[in-house]
């Protein structure tokens, strides 16, 4: 699903490049489960937004299925974006003047999709996150972990087959995290390729890979916790 080599990506700060990420070759099955771990400033969003055709890389390649990622058009990258990629943020990315059905409805009303469509899914997927009664409310009317509900219902909404998450447990309590955790995972469950970005190491553990990135290289790659089902006593 995802194959990247030797991908390279440095920031020029006024005369200075900052070699961001070294030689990173990374490849992920359609439908796995990935955790990618590092201290902060490792290099974990770069890499996340690069995956999510948010931002470019200088060297390297990045396949995307089938599609070569690398020097897209705007309109292109947009294209792939909104056919293959769902993005969740650490702190929501909601529109704060829109209902949660009008935030979760919003990619395919860039997609030219109509009203009575757009609503009808976004209903469907507020329902798949367990928030079919807060339809109607604001996003400052909601908690962190229903806020991060409504941001996973607008990431599926355009039926991704990728969905990556940037720290989406980091502006929660850790109970909270572990119900997004579990949401995250029956995403997976439904054949979506996951891969997470965490500080976390409980939230990492229940992934099946853990790719620890240390100054912009894959440093580790370890086994995660979550080979067997999950039980209700784990
Ligand atoms: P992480 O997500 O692991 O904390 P980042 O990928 O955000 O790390 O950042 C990696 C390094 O790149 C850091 O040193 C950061 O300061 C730098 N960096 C990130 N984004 C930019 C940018 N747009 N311009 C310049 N430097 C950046
Ligand atoms: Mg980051």
């Amino acid at each position: 699903m995802i194959r990247i080599e030797k991908l390279n990506k440095s920031y020029t700060l006024g005369h200075h490049a900052l070699h961001v990420l070294r030689d990173i070759d990374l490849l992920v099955e359609k439908g796995e489960l990935v955790a990618i771990t590092g201290s902060s400033g490792s290099g974990k969003s770069t890499l996340l937004n690069i995956l999510g055709v948010l931002d470019d890389y200088d060297s390297g390649s990045y396949f995307l299925g089938d599609t070569l990622v690398k020097n897209l058009s705007e309109t292109r990258a947009a294209q792939v974006r909104n056919r293959q990629i769902g993005f969740v943020f650490q702190s929501f990315n909601l529109l704060p003047f829109k209902t949660a059905a009008e935030n979760v409805a919003l990619p395919l009303f860039y997609q030219g999709v109509s009203r009575k469509k757009r609503d009808a899914l976004a209903h469907a997927l507020l329902d798949r996150v367990g928030l079919l009664d807060w339809a109607k409310h604001l996003p400052a009317e909601m908690s962190g972990g229903q806020k991060q509900r409504v941001a996973i219902a607008r990431a599926l909404i355009t039926t991704p087959t990728v969905l990556l998450a940037d720290e989406p447990t980091g502006a929660l309590d850790s109970k909270t995290s572990a119900a997004i955790m579990d949401l995250l995972m029956d995403v997976n469950a439904d054949g979506v390729t996951v891969v997470i970005v965490t500080h976390e190491a409980a939230v990492a553990a229940r992934t099946k890979r853990i790719i620890r990135l240390k100054d912009g290289v894959i440093e580790a790659e370890v086994a995660g916790a979550a080979e067997e089902p999950r039980g209700p006593a784990r």
